[in-house]
């Protein structure tokens, strides 16, 4: 008899995050599916200072997979529908700080190319930025971050 004890959701509940080959988020995805991608070689794992891993094991494969994986196979934009940009998963993408500065405080979005310069709202050109940054960069395309 088992006697553990598990408080824990069970793998197989989790969700996983998608990523393609140019590293946008794509959707979210139930783990068995993220695992049939893996064992197909559709897709590898992604590792971030936040990733969650979890081991999973058949009588045949023992499979590490984390709640980030990114596709290897060309051009899923296609078979994917690329969500909106959405400024929690920005800030979670760019770790909640500033790519400018590294600043963790006040953080905003900042379009890269500005939007006034014909910049994009899209995952490309969209990053994190703090208040400070962002009106110091102001209407410019680029500008050096601190450590350059
Ligand atoms: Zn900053």
């Amino acid at each position: 008899m088992q006697t553990e004890q598990r408080q824990k959701i069970p793998i197989l509940q989790h969700q996983v995050v998608v990523f393609s080959k140019n590293y946008l988020p794509l959707a979210h995805i139930n783990i068995k599916r993220a695992i049939v991608l893996l064992v197909t070689g559709q897709a590898e794992t992604l590792e971030f200072s936040s990733t969650q891993q979890w081991e999973v094991r058949s009588p045949s494969v023992v499979l590490q997979i984390s709640d980030h994986i990114r596709l290897t196979s060309g051009n899923p934009e296609r078979h994917w529908k690329v969500p909106p940009v959405n400024r929690r998963e920005v800030f979670r993408r760019d770790n909640h700080a500033c790519q400018y500065c590294g600043s963790t405080k006040r953080l905003t979005l900042d379009h890269v190319i500005p939007r006034s310069k014909g910049g994009t709202h899209t995952w490309d050109n969209v990053v994190t930025a703090c208040e400070k940054c962002n009106s110091a960069k102001g209407d410019r395309s680029c500008m050096k971050p601190q450590w350059c």
